[in-house]
């Protein structure tokens, strides 16, 4: 036996057992890491994730909204100086039939993403929510639009948005700059993600892996910030270049790092909701698959209309762009049950200790059943 990998097993199952490793710790795991130790981890993984939420796995109608932004990642393909992107905007009555056909699929989130777009004034958005809340009682709504003051944010979760996703992207603030222009800092960054706890959203952030400069250390930061935050849920894929950015000849990260990634975060939050993400699917063609038995238990089909996918280009070859959202539907079910697990048809709550108190139940439904009755749209 390797006493190498014998010391990398003990960090693990302290991991498990505590939560948290020191950096010096996490970056030993993450360059230490072998095909045999990521087994040990995945085991572990898949357990806990067991314990929590069964062979469950929870789907999330991802809703493309606008590819509008003002920001300028530098990772990013709809950042704002990118001439070539073709731009849209989403109706409030498009995003709403994205809704209907997403709810006779069985979706029971909403995820509205968009870039910074200041076309979606807070009175627009608010409009929005309460109409898709209207609507869908029973359903969980999800905001992904980037930093916002913190009266907006509170503007939309009294709406009724139940969770916010903002990506921290790197937890290093000098890394931070290296992928995004002077204007946007993790300082700022961080302080949208602790209004957005404070409010009482339920709280996804995440990261990049193999982001241009990344390193092991960066990484070690990145994880030991998710375990300051506490959030009920992680986003994390590779870097995958987009040829109309500055880093269009910068090399990919790798589906084997994110899925050894995917196994650390599950131990660390085991209640946490954790997607298979697009991008890794995008990298590896079973890599939603690998996801899952490495710990993750969300995955998030696209319901945006087909015509305005294939311009939601965040990076090259992302998958999907061409589907029906029944399509996608079909396929991610095939894909899960494939590998032992169901998707399940359910709001898909956090079931961490302290999670969002804002879940569904039959009084709220009653009221809001008559809400729907009362709406026009
Ligand atoms: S990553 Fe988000 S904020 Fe940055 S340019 Fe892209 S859409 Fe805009």
């Amino acid at each position: 036996m390797n006493p190498a990998i014998d010391q990398l097993k003990d960090l693990i199952d302290k991991l498990e057992a505590e939560h948290v490793l020191s950096g010096q710790e996490f970056v030993s795991l993450i360059d230490g890491r072998t095909s045999e130790l990521s087994e040990c981890l995945f085991e572990k993984a898949r357990r806990i994730r067991q314990e929590h939420y069964g062979n469950d796995v929870y789907l999330r109608g991802l809703i493309e909204f606008t590819n509008y932004c003002k920001n300028d990642c530098y990772y990013c393909g709809i950042r704002k100086s990118n001439g070539r992107a073709s731009r849209y905007r989403l109706t409030k009555d498009q995003i709403l039939s994205c809704c209907e056909q997403g709810y006779r699929l069985g979706f029971r989130t909403f995820v509205l993403q968009g870039g910074e777009d200041g076309f979606y004034r807070d009175d627009v958005l608010v409009e929005i929510i309460r109409t898709i809340k209207a609507h869908f009682p029973d359903c969980a709504l999800t905001l992904s639009i980037g930093e916002r003051s913190y009266e907006s944010y509170r503007s939309f979760y009294e709406a009724g948005a139940d969770r916010y996703l903002l990506r921290h992207e790197t937890a290093d603030p000098a890394h931070y700059g290296k992928l995004h222009p002077p204007v946007l800092t993790f300082e700022a960054r961080k302080k949208c993600l602790m209004d957005l706890k404070e409010i009482g959203f339920e709280v996804g952030c995440g990261f990049m892996v193999g982001s241009p400069g990344q390193t092991s250390e960066h990484l070690a930061k990145d994880l030991i910030f998710l375990h300051e935050l506490q959030p009920q849920m992680v986003g994390i894929g590779p870097f995958i270049a987009h040829h109309d950015t500055p880093f269009a000849a910068e090399e990919s990260g790798t589906a084997e790092l994110t899925l050894f990634l995917l196994g650390l975060i599950r131990l660390m939050l085991p209640a946490v909701l954790l997607p298979a993400t697009t991008a890794l699917g995008t990298i590896d063609p079973l890599g939603r698959e690998k996801g899952i038995l490495a710990g993750a238990n969300v995955v998030m089909p696209n319901l945006s209309p087909v015509e305005v996918r294939d311009k939601y280009m965040l990076y090259d070859n992302k998958i999907c762009t061409g589907d029906e959202a029944a399509e996608c539907r079909g396929c991610i079910d095939r894909r899960i049950s494939g590998i032992g697990y169901q998707i399940v048809v359910d709001r898909g709550d956090s079931k961490q200790v302290g999670g969002d108190s804002r879940k569904f139940d039959s009084d709220s439904k009653q009221a809001d059943d008559a809400a729907i009755r009362n709406f026009n749209r």
